[in-house]
């Protein structure tokens, strides 16, 4: 790919060689064009001095005869004798009558000096002779009537005085000259090239000179001499046929206005590259769209597909969902219900396993709706103490089965009430620690909680540290890529999606926090993350353990701790299987259970029957939870007004709470159903429950 632009395709470099061809052909052209230009140029700029050099020979002719009609005033007055014999070195003058005779000075023939006839007609008039004598006449009054004509006449060598004229710089031939007599010949021409003016050539030119004169004062026309270019002018200086002629050669009058064309040459040359390069970056531009164009397309293609695939990933895991609920409902009746060893081990196995599937379709479901943007952070107050404890718990558990030793060491200068989205932060905290466990074979996992402070702005900094397999450096970066899993052969038997880290990254990505790894390979790693967390309660913590116990002393009623044999629950799901689970995780409660499996069957037991608590399901064919619970609302003789409804749904988006809340349920419990969490619900929102010590007292 040196050249991009060439090794486009055979078409454009057509088009770039026609285009070539073109500029050559049109440069040519103007090249022609321009040597023409110069030359009307050159012609037209020499007519013009040739014009003003003729001015300048008629202006010192007009002043002789000027002097002339000044001395032909006094003869009129009376001073004819002075005048008459008016003597000058290399000048003849004299008066003549009108018969032709000499008054003065030699006579003249009259048909021979053309210009005496006239001025007896009146006019001042410049003529010469066949000997090349210059003659001024000007006529002499008496009254109205012409009485003589005062003439000078000026020998050939006087000439100079007229006609010297330093033209071109020298570089130019001068002549004077009448029909075909030369009056003057400045040095330049020499003996030859005086010659050379009657060549037929030459004459040739000056016949086009000629014509030119008829319709101009002064005229110049290119022409050949003694085997060179030369520029051949022409100008009128008398109406009596004097002219001033003469050449330049072509070289001495183009010097300077060939640097003028060199000139124009490289501009264009200039503009040609100019015009190139901009024609090719116009084309590199074109491409560029082109291909942006694609890569636009191609990208909304591949977000279509990805959002096709999130989307099908969170109905899948919703659909996957639902029969995991009665996977594990059921089996918790037969952990509750069965005495038999075995049995008890194979419902402990189907334990494990659907809770390692739940876990799973939690994550790919997290994935995708990270993925497709719909994941909200959802934060509120929570007790650092219990939600502290909750992990350490779980994590003591996790690395007691795999004999490893577990330390918890948190800060007892953190504050006790935090603000944040409570479960993605523990998500994060049990995905390190869970990791941690994992790729742990012998040694210990530590958990370190510490606060970071920043002003006004707090932040929790969590590390978890392990003795494990350790993260070779070049496989850092691909730590948190989204499926990379790590040194799968040493790896083999660790079940893993390596979905965990990516997710961890998203969520403290969107948490505004961050989270650093350190890591030997073979000797252990640690991971920190820091999330930036709202301060609810500044009061220390002090001992977290402590300060737990005392909290759910405070707090927490045991669960399993009470029946309720007064109270009604309505059940609503259209899954049979769904409501046996529910109805059965109800049983140790001694609460009274109806069930129905639609929207419509329970409006109609609400009109029946008051309930102290409805769970019902979102998710139904027909009319659905959250329509049921919006009819409800307008049903005539509802006797469950006041009742609270809890949303019971396989629909484990986060923010699903809040948009069941908005709707108007009281409450939301999530699909497979927690035991322990449903009799909580069930403590929260029903008042005729018995406690134990009610039971003895009874
Ligand atoms: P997985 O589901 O495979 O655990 P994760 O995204 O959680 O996926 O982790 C990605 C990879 O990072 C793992 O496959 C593992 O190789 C490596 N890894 C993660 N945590 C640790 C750790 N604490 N010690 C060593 N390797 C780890």
């Amino acid at each position: 790919m040196k050249n991009r632009f060439f090794y486009r395709g055979k078409n454009r470099y057509w088009i770039w060689l026609v285009f070539l061809v073109l500029m050559v052909v049109v440069g040519i052209l103007l090249a022609d064009r321009i040597g023409q230009m110069q030359e009307d140029y050159v012609e037209k700029q020499m007519a013009q001095q040739t014009q003003s050099m003729a001015e300048v020979v008629k202006e010192r002719l007009r002043a002789e005869l000027s002097s002339m009609k000044v001395a032909a005033h006094l003869i009129e007055a009376g001073a004819v004798e002075d005048f008459g014999k008016m003597e000058d070195a290399g000048v003849v003058s004299g008066l003549l009558a009108l018969d032709g005779t000499a008054v003065y000075g030699e006579a003249l023939d009259f048909s021979v000096y053309e210009g005496l006839r006239e001025s007896f007609r009146g006019s001042e008039t410049v003529s010469c002779d066949v000997e090349g004598n210059l003659v001024f006449s000007v006529p002499v009054f008496r009254g109205s009537n012409i009485k003589y004509v005062l003439y000078r006449k000026y020998l050939e060598k006087e000439l100079d005085q007229f006609f010297y004229l330093d033209g071109y710089e020298g570089q130019g031939k001068l002549l004077v000259a009448s029909g075909q007599q030369i009056l003057y010949a400045d040095e330049q021409w020499g003996a030859e090239g005086i010659k050379m003016l009657r060549d037929g050539k030459v004459l040739e030119t000056y016949e086009k000179i000629h014509t030119k004169l008829n319709i101009a004062s002064s005229a110049s026309e290119k022409g050949n001499f003694e085997g060179e270019s030369a520029y051949f002018f022409a100008a009128e200086i008398s109406r009596q046929g004097l002219y001033l002629i003469g050449l330049v050669p072509k070289k001495a009058m183009e010097a300077g206005i060939s640097n003028i064309v060199m000139m124009v040459v490289c501009v264009l040359g200039l503009l040609l590259i100019l015009f190139t390069v901009g024609v090719r970056s116009l084309f590199r531009a074109e491409e560029k769209v082109k291909e942006s164009e694609a890569l636009k397309e191609a990208k909304l293609a591949a977000e279509q597909a990805n959002r096709a695939k999130s989307d099908f990933l969170a109905n899948m895991s919703h659909e996957i969902r639902t029969p995991i609920n009665s996977v594990i409902g059921m089996n918790e009746m037969i952990l509750r219900e069965t005495r038999e060893g075995n049995v008890r081990e194979y419902a402990k196995n189907i334990e494990y396993a659907s809770k390692s599937l739940l876990s799973l379709i939690n994550d790919i479901l997290d994935f995708s709706k990270i993925e497709s943007g719909k994941m909200e952070i959802v934060e509120g107050d929570y007790e650092l103490s219990s939600f502290l404890m909750n992990i350490v718990n779980m994590a003591e558990v996790k690395a007691e089965a795999k004999n490893l030793s577990f330390h918890a060491q948190v800060d007892k200068t953190l504050p006790s009430v935090l603000y944040g989205d409570e479960v993605r932060v523990r998500q994060v905290i049990e995905n390190l620690l869970s990791n941690a466990i994992k790729y742990t074979g012998e040694g210990s996992v530590a958990l370190c909680v510490s606060p970071l402070r920043e002003g006004a702005a707090f932040a929790l900094k969590v590390s978890v540290k392990d003795t494990g397999i350790g993260i070779r450096k070049e496989n850092l970066d691909k730590l948190f890529k989204d499926f990379e899993r790590l040194d799968l052969h040493n790896n083999r038997n660790v079940e893993g999606t390596g979905l965990g880290l990516a997710i961890t990254k998203r969520l403290t990505d969107q948490m505004g926090g961050r989270i650093l790894v350190e890591s030997t390979y073979g000797a252990g790693s640690c991971f920190t993350v820091i999330l930036p967390q709202g301060v609810k309660e500044a009061r220390v913590i002090g001992d977290f353990k402590e300060t737990y116990q005392k909290f759910i002393a405070e707090h927490v009623e045991e669960g399993g701790n009470f029946t309720a044999p007064d109270a009604k629950v309505l059940v609503v799901d259209d899954n049979a299987m769904n409501l046996l689970v529910v109805k059965r995780l109800l049983g140790r409660t001694k609460v009274q259970v109806t069930t129905c499996q639609s929207g419509e069957k329970c409006l109609s037991l609400m009109q029946e029957e008051h309930f102290d608590v409805i769970f019902l399901d979102h998710m139904m064919p027909g009319m659905d939870g959250m329509e049921t619970l919006a009819k409800s609302r307008e049903l005539s003789g509802n006797l469950c007004a006041n009742t609270p409804v809890i949303a019971l749904t396989a629909n484990a988006i986060r923010g699903a709470r809040e948009e069941y809340l908005r709707a108007g349920f009281h409450d939301y419990l999530s699909k497979p159903v927690e035991p322990k969490l449903l009799e909580e619900m069930l403590m929260k929102y029903i008042t005729k429950i018995r406690t134990k010590d009610d039971e003895a007292k009874k």
